[in-house]
């Protein structure tokens, strides 16, 4: 049986203060779940999160990386440098990151290779357009940039790796996909990594839907056969909120 995973995503939100409060507020509401819960925190926030989350079951993760070691890259960061101070995850091809920061299949690639080669898991985003759903082109796109994403990485290297289906026109928008529709997409893609890979591997594959998710919805979306949590945005910003979602698995 898979494990329940439920991811905050901050996104360009809260100062260290903020963080440490929500921190200490959120923690003790999750505190006896079994579920991973993770908080995906602006570089900024990584260092207060982690130490402020030390002894609770919180996990901390950024949200995105280089691919290289290091080197005249100004303004990046490295997945060494984040494992470095004892970050877990990093969400890797966000579709906010492939709109807006020229992310595309092939530096989210070499993103995940390098996140894996030092020990980081990454929470690996695709989702379609608006316009690829209406010209209902939705199964297609999403089992491209899944292929694409994995290639070249081994079976072994797969366990470490968590695939989030966002349709980008259900992310910040109010609007869900059905808990049916997020379902049968998440098992186009767990079909399309077993024919990848195999089986048995994609069955323990960990996929997340996000786009919306509140604690009004995550029931329901926790419920179906193949939705195994979500990536949570703009409800990951309230402890209370976020807790419930949590916890309604
Ligand atoms: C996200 O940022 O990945 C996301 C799904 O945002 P929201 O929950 O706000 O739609």
């Amino acid at each position: 049986m898979r494990k329940k995973v439920i991811a905050g995503n901050w996104k360009m939100n809260m100062l260290p203060n903020e963080a440490i409060k929500f921190i200490e507020d959120f923690a003790p509401r999750v505190q006896n779940t079994s579920n991973e819960i993770i908080l995906c925190v602006p570089y900024t926030n990584l260092f207060y999160s982690l130490l402020t989350s030390q002894n609770t079951n919180i996990k901390i993760g950024a949200q995105n990386m280089h691919w290289e070691e290091k080197g005249a890259y100004t303004g990046e960061i490295s997945g060494q440098m984040l494992k470095s101070i004892g970050v877990e995850y990093v969400i890797i091809g966000h579709s906010e990151r492939r709109a807006y920061f020229a992310e595309n299949d092939e530096t989210v690639n070499k993103k995940i290779k390098s996140a894996l080669q030092n020990g980081l898991k990454p929470i690996v985003c695709v989702g379609e357009s608006l316009e690829q759903r209406e010209a209902g082109n939705q199964e297609e796109i999403v089992k491209n940039q899944v292929k694409l994403a994995l290639e070249g990485i081994t079976n072994n290297s797969l366990e470490q790796v968590i695939i989030a289906y966002e349709p980008i026109w259900a992310i910040g928008t109010g609007k869900t996909a059905t808990s049916n529709d997020a379902n049968e997409m998440i098992k186009t893609i767990r079909k399309e990594v077993a024919s990848l890979y195999n089986e048995e591997t994609a069955q323990k594959l960990i996929i997340l839907y996000g786009g919306s998710v509140k604690s009004e919805n995550s029931k329901e979306l926790f419920s179906t056969s193949d939705i195994d949590g979500a990536l949570v945005g703009g409800a990951s910003l309230k402890p209370d909120e976020f807790a419930k979602i949590c916890l309604s698995v």
